[in-house]
């Protein structure tokens, strides 16, 4: 009995000695994990940003089939752009967070896609009546699919006539008027490369179809000044604003066009900019 109790007494001995060192090397490890956490967490801002630039990068192509096989239809996915922030400046050059439709892009030197923009978005296809395929920004789409939907119903024909461009399509669309007509002439009628709301992929043209005729030109919209003033009442419900208004071409550098929208998001904020007739640069404070 002795011997089994000395033997239990030695045992239970080593078992806490056992349980107190198991505290030991857990506190050690926990000492561990925890800077190993802490500098996880130092470091993220950029690795996070890096992966999620990448995860939002392979999805275009995915969108893309998957819009072009359903046709018209742009595919409800996660709607993850506002997770994926790319606020933080380093090198001074000008971010906006992904999600945040309100940033400015003219002529102006700063006013140039906020660096990083193009990289944080989803582009998806859209096809307009015509059997024509548009490159849009995925949110940017379905905003105008509803809205040029809510317009059939009133027997209006929106026409998406022109949306995203690359970079190199509108240095060389700059290069070929400059050519044709004139240095002059591109500077006042062109954005340069980096400065056209097109590249942005949240600006679109659209037209109307009025008994089959394709008003392509101010004189046209302007004679059914009715489905003109629908259009751009439902756009804006939709979160469009009219870019290029008659009587500011001094604040935004173009020609008045009653079919170029740009989307910024927020209804409330386009139906703002819309019933008080400004501009983006008015608004924002920036003309
Ligand atoms: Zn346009």
């Amino acid at each position: 009995m002795i011997a089994n109790g000395q033997r239990k007494g030695v045992a239970m001995g080593d078992a806490m000695r056992f349980r107190s060192n198991v505290v030991w090397m857990g506190a050690v490890v926990a000492l561990i994990v925890l800077s190993m956490v802490n500098v996880l967490l130092l470091s993220s801002c950029s690795s996070d940003e890096q992966a999620a630039q990448q995860a939002q990068s392979a999805e275009p192509q995915n969108a893309e089939a998957q819009a072009s096989a359903s046709g018209e239809s742009v595919t409800q996915t996660e709607g993850d752009l506002s997770e994926n922030s790319s606020e933080s400046s380093s090198e001074g050059t000008r971010h906006v967070a992904s999600g945040d439709y309100l940033f400015l892009v003219n002529r102006d030197e700063e006013n140039a896609i906020p660096d990083g923009w193009l990289d944080s978005i989803e582009l998806v296809e859209v096809e307009n009546q015509l059997g024509e395929t548009y490159t849009v920004e995925r949110k940017t789409a379905e905003a105008y699919e509803s809205a040029r939907d809510e317009l059939e119903e009133e027997g209006i024909h929106a026409c998406l006539n022109s949306a995203y461009r690359s970079r190199e399509t509108q240095e060389s669309i700059y290069a070929e008027q400059a050519e044709s007509f004139g240095e002059q002439y591109a500077a006042d009628h062109v954005a340069p490369g980096g400065h056209s709301e097109h590249e942005t992929g949240i600006a679109i043209d659209v037209i109307l179809i009025v008994n089959g005729e394709e008003l392509r030109s101010i004189e046209q919209m302007e004679a059914h000044p009715e489905e003109l003033e629908e259009l751009d009442r439902v756009m804006a419900k939709h979160g469009f604003i009219l870019r290029y208004l008659d009587g500011k071409e001094d604040i935004t550098g173009y020609d008045p066009e009653l079919w170029h929208f740009r989307y910024v998001d927020d209804p409330e904020v386009a139906q703002e900019i819309m019933s008080q007739g400004i501009t983006l640069e008015e608004y924002l404070g920036k003309e």
